[in-house]
């Protein structure tokens, strides 16, 4: 096959793992070409301010274009290696630690200097909720927490795109079809079937482009696995009974394994006087939560979310959470609400119940119902044995009154084998981020993206 042109590296998507790959090798001598299906940086922020652009356009650009899936977020960068990701299966905890590092100094580099940081502070009042925790059986995470702020966020990643004008080709609005790899070795990529020739191939193509990839690399008879699949609800009560934690830390995940199953629950999101809301996945309504920086309400949410790992023969733990949330959804026309009091009574809650509740939902439109038609009880077993012990740290989690919204469920992208620096079975064809199911957040993507990015350069030195 005859190449329109040649690279030393291509770079399958403009998220920050690809970004972060390509601020590695700017500079160093290589001709290297990003492929982002999305806009680019400034038509994507001009997509998402006119009103007037077509539905599917808008839909499609917030996920896609440069800076991937959380260019519009308020980019939470998560400085701790338990957050955002699993890198740390590949590398030591202490390398990931320096590459987290690493990784705030070039947002900071690029604009995010002088964005607060939050954890440092009240180091004794962590010290007792960790404590606290210990006791009932709970693992106290405290994150660090540089808050970049949405405008912040947008203007770093508009800084990174001109620093990087002229060092790289940068080809927007254009996907890669497919990978294109010839007895074990990699070649390049096809786009409207021209064919694009490298040496080095980084796809970071992010959860939108998690199917595609899985569809091509499978081509090639790489093996995944399968990734744990999160479900569980998000919970809601009076905001004071968390002050004890969310006074003390921006965000902090508890850990705790049950005694009926020892399944790994966690709490994730939490919202000081934040709001529950729907979340439409392709139709599919789930639970999730948000706060405002002005708006504030009465309650706090997070949700609570026990991991499964599907061992043989079964492969398929997304289609397994989605059949639960989908149950949530054929019962109750979307999401359910129920009193932790009618949930422990084996009841459905009616809107009277909760009517009579001293919880105002922040989430009106939830149907009340019974969750116990819907989660496995094994979920409900862990859910309950997780507010008893969170009772222990913030008294009155576990109250009659607590809410339960259901069904809250987190997917993630099947995992390639790869090595250490993050290189698939065929050499010198790379895997990370979000799409490769090994990293769930900006600090991890980026830092994938500074692994692989440094890797290529020692190769090229020797
Ligand atoms: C609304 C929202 C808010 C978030 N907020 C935060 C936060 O505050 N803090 C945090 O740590 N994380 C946050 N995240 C998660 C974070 O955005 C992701 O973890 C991170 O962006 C993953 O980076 P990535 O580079 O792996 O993939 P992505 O950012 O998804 O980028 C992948 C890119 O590849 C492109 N692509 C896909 N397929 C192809 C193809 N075939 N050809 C060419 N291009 C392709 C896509 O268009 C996309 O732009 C948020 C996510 C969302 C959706």
């Amino acid at each position: 096959m005859k190449a329109v042109k040649t690279y030393d590296v291509i770079i399958i998507g403009a998220g920050p793992a690809g970004i972060f790959t390509a601020l590695e090798l700017a500079d160093k001598g290589l001709d290297i070409l990003i492929v982002e299906k999305g806009q680019d940086i400034r038509d994507r922020i001009a997509t998402s301010l006119n009103r007037d652009a077509k539905p599917e356009d808008r839909v499609r650009n917030v996920v896609c274009g440069w800076g991937g899936a959380g260019a519009f977020s308020d980019g939470k960068l998560t400085l701790t290696t338990e957050y955002g990701g699993n890198l740390d299966d590949y590398m030591p905890k202490a390398d990931l630690m320096d590459k987290i590092r690493y990784v705030d100094e070039v947002y900071c580099r690029f604009g995010g200097a002088d964005r607060k940081v939050y954890g440092d502070e009240n180091k004794d009042r962590i010290r007792d909720i960790k404590r606290k925790a210990a006791a009932a059986d709970l693992s106290f995470i405290p994150a660090r927490i540089r808050h970049l702020g949405t405008d912040v966020n947008g203007q770093i990643l508009t800084h990174m795109r001109d620093f990087l004008e002229g060092k790289v080709d940068i080809m927007a609005d254009t996907a890669v079809d497919h990978l294109v790899e010839d007895a074990g070795q990699i070649k390049g990529v096809l786009i409207k079937d021209q064919f694009y020739a490298c040496r080095y191939l980084v796809s970071a193509p992010g959860r939108e482009g998690s199917e595609w990839f899985v569809h091509e690399v499978t081509k090639m008879g790489l093996h995944l696995t399968s990734n744990a699949v999160d479900i569980g609800v998000r919970v809601e009560m009076p905001a004071e009974v968390l002050e004890t934690i969310t006074d003390v830390v921006y965000e902090s995940k508890l850990i705790y394994f049950s005694k009926s199953f020892d399944d790994r629950i966690r709490t994730f999101c939490m919202n000081p006087y934040g709001f529950v809301v729907e979340e439409n996945n392709d139709g599919l309504l789930t639970v999730n939560g948000h706060s405002y920086a002005h708006k504030k309400s009465e309650n706090t949410n997070f949700a609570i979310l026990v991991s499964k790992k599907f061992t043989e023969p079964f492969h398929e733990p997304i289609k397994y959470g989605k059949y639960i949330a989908n149950l949530a959804n054929i019962l109750g026309g979307g999401v359910i609400v129920q009193r932790l009091g009618d949930f422990l009574d084996g009841r459905r809650s009616t809107p009277e119940r909760i009517q009579r509740g001293l919880v105002r939902p922040t989430m009106p439109k939830a149907t009340p119902g019974d969750l116990s038609l819907v989660l496995p009880y094994r979920h409900m077993q862990d859910i309950k044995e997780m507010l008893e012990a969170l009772d222990a740290i913030a008294p009155g989690a576990n109250s009659r009154h607590t809410l339960l919204y259901g069904v809250e469920a987190k997917f993630y992208s099947n995992r390639l084998e790869l090595s250490s620096v993050l290189e698939t079975k065929i050499p010198n064809f790379f895997a990370i981020g979000d799409g490769a199911g090994i990293t769930r957040g900006l600090v991890q993507a980026s830092a994938a993206g500074v692994t692989v990015g440094q890797e290529i350069l020692r190769r090229e030195a020797k």
